[in-house]
C-alpha cells in the first residue's frame, strides 16, 4: 500500500466515525450501518472486523471441564472432561443410606471415560475463557429490528451497544494499520494534522 494514502484513508474514518455516532443518536440506523461498512472498508483486508455471531461465539465461549479423580490416579496428570460430555444427576440413598446418613439426595456426574460416579461438591471444576470478548476482530451479527414499543426501547440500547463494539474495534484495527504501516518514524506530521481540521498537504 502506497503510504501517501494514509492520510486520506485517516480522514475518511475520522469522517465514517462522525457520521456512524450521528446516525447512531439521531437513530437512524440504516446509515448508521453505511457508516459502519465504510469504515470497514476503508481498513485493508488483513485488519477488516468480520461480523459473524458463530464465529464470534466460538472465539468468546467459556469451557468448562470436570476433572475425573479416577483417571488422574490412574494416568498420574489431571483429566479433565469437557462438561458436555458429562452427564449430571442426582442419586438419591437407598433404605440403608438412608437410616445411616440421612435422606439427602446428590448431585453427582458420571465420567465417560472410566465410567465411575463423582460427587460434583467434590470436583475440581475449572473454566477456561477463550478469549477477552474485545479486540478479537470479529463481532456477533447486529441485532435485529423488532416491533412493538417495549422492543423498540430494548433495540435502541442492544443496537448501540453493538454500534460501539463495532466502532471499538474498528477503532482498533485502525491504529493497528497505522503502527504497521506508519509507525516507522516515518512522516508522522501527517496524522496529527488531520484531528487539528486541516487539509492534507
Ligand atoms: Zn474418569
Amino acid at each position: 500500500m502506497p503510504q501517501a494514502r494514509l492520510p486520506d484513508i485517516n480522514t475518511a474514518f475520522i469522517k465514517y466515525r462522525n457520521e456512524a455516532i450521528g446516525a447512531m443518536k439521531r437513530k437512524d440506523y440504516d446509515n448508521m450501518h453505511g457508516a459502519l461498512n465504510g469504515l470497514n472498508g476503508l481498513l485493508p483486508e488483513q485488519y477488516r472486523v468480520i461480523i459473524s455471531s458463530a464465529k464470534y461465539e466460538e472465539l468468546t465461549k467459556e469451557d468448562i471441564t470436570y476433572e475425573c479423580k479416577t483417571c488422574t490416579a490412574q494416568k498420574g496428570e489431571p483429566v479433565e472432561i469437557y462438561k458436555e460430555q458429562v452427564q449430571v444427576f442426582d442419586l438419591y440413598p437407598d433404605r440403608m443410606q438412608r437410616l445411616l446418613f440421612g435422606g439427602q439426595s446428590e448431585t453427582v456426574w458420571k465420567c465417560p471415560k472410566c465410567d465411575s460416579t463423582h460427587r460434583l461438591q467434590d470436583t475440581v471444576i475449572n473454566i477456561t475463557k477463550l478469549q477477552d470478548p474485545y479486540f478479537i476482530k470479529v463481532v456477533p451479527d447486529p441485532p435485529n429490528k423488532k416491533t412493538g414499543l417495549m422492543d423498540k426501547l430494548r433495540f435502541d440500547i442492544e443496537v448501540k451497544k453493538w454500534a460501539w463494539q463495532m466502532l471499538n474495534e474498528l477503532e482498533h484495527q485502525m491504529a493497528k494499520f497505522r503502527d504497521d504501516n506508519w509507525m516507522r518514524g516515518e512522516d508522522l506530521g501527517d496524522m496529527e494534522d488531520i484531528d487539528g481540521g486541516e487539509e492534507n498537504e
